[in-house]
């Protein structure tokens, strides 16, 4: 990379403890810029599964808005910018529509479609029109075994701070916190004041409620080895990976009873996945698959039947819940894939 250049800054924000501190340190040295030298222009990116959990949810879209207002009064070449995946490429789209099995650690097709795509996209569409971008992460050496190694796996470029991305060209990673201690990001936000106003209380009480754990910005499989683990207790309500979801267990334990509905949908999705009973026995091109080593039967997706109960149960849910979990548009879609997937069996 040349010495001097202004690639664009894509900071992946969460709205999680790590994203927030690469954000403060971003925006404050932004601040100390003075306008007319405000070349570089900074994105921050968050991404919306559209099964987020809904409480944190609520705060990174009020934290957006804070530092989008931010921007604005001082005149910063900042894009505050929310991803989502492909509406035919949804949690439900592909869970009720298609059939896919409810996610599990050996068949996560959720990952990628559902964050590291849709990031990704973004993040090659300004390597495409700036020739680099680069990307600021708030990932940690001490945030686990499996991030330590995944971080070290790469070398820096000779005298910079810059990895190139392994899996996007064009990119360059750059880690401003990896040598923090989970404690000092705790003093850090304890001590000083966001620059988009306000205070860090609320993320700090909803780290209490949730006890502790979040689902980074993930933009690859070794930039986040901890979504859906036990590490990541503020991934997707729906999350199926995980063997209980620890941080909506926590909020129904700080009084929001509403998210029982959730919890009891989320257990009632992963116990029914290997039921043999709701799935196809061919895969979707028909054919019928079988282990190539133990020689046992692989089931399909789930039968037609079992996705349209499925739906009935999450429409349920949603008035448990009381707010919406599944929009139109991926019902829609829902609907029109079984329809198309009915013609092509004759059905
Ligand atoms: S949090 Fe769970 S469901 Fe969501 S993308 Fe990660 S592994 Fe998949």
């Amino acid at each position: 990379m040349s010495e001097v250049q202004d690639y664009p800054w894509i900071i992946g924000f969460s709205g999680g403890k790590d994203s927030t501190v690469v954000a403060q340190a971003v925006f404050e040295a932004l601040l100390q810029i003075p306008p007319s030298r405000r070349k570089r222009h900074v994105h921050l990116v968050s991404n919306d599964t559209q099964v987020e959990s809904p409480l944190v949810m609520a705060h990174l879209i009020k934290v957006q808005a804070a530092i989008a207002s931010m921007a604005e009064s001082f005149r910063m070449p900042v894009t505050v910018v929310t991803t989502r995946p492909a509406p035919d490429k949804t949690f439900w789209a592909l869970l009720i529509g298609k059939g896919y099995p409810s996610p599990n650690q050996t068949m996560r097709w959720c990952t990628d479609r559902l964050k590291i795509l849709p990031t990704s996209r973004y993040i090659l569409d300004n390597v495409s029109a700036h020739g680099a971008a680069i990307v600021v992460l708030g990932v940690r050496l001490d945030e686990s075994d499996s991030r330590r190694n995944s971080i070290n796996k790469f070398r820096n470029l000779a005298g910079s701070d810059l990895t190139p991305h392994s899996e996007l060209p064009g990119a360059f990673i750059y880690r401003p916190i990896v040598h923090l201690t989970v404690d000092d990001v705790w003093e850090v936000l304890g001590r000083c004041q966001p620059p988009w106003g306000g205070t860090h209380r609320d993320l700090i009480q909803l780290y209490r409620d949730a006890e502790g754990g979040e689902c980074p910005v993930v933009l690859s499989k070794d930039e986040a080895p901890g979504c859906g683990t036990s590490n990541s207790r503020f991934g997707c309500w729906t999350c199926t990976v995980v063997d209980k979801d620890k941080s909506i267990q926590g909020f129904i334990d700080v009084g929001n009873h509403h998210f029982k509905a959730l919890v009891d949908f989320r257990d009632w999705l992963k116990e029914i996945r290997n039921k043999p009973e709701y799935r196809q026995v061919e895969r979707r091109n028909g054919r019928t698959q079988f282990d190539l080593v133990t020689g046992k039967h692989i089931p399909g997706p789930f039968t037609i039947q079992a996705r349209k109960m499925i739906l009935d149960r999450l429409r349920e849910t949603e008035e448990e819940f009381g707010g919406q979990l599944i929009s139109k548009e991926e019902i829609d879609i829902i609907e029109s894939t079984w329809a198309d997937e009915l013609v092509q069996k004759g059905e």
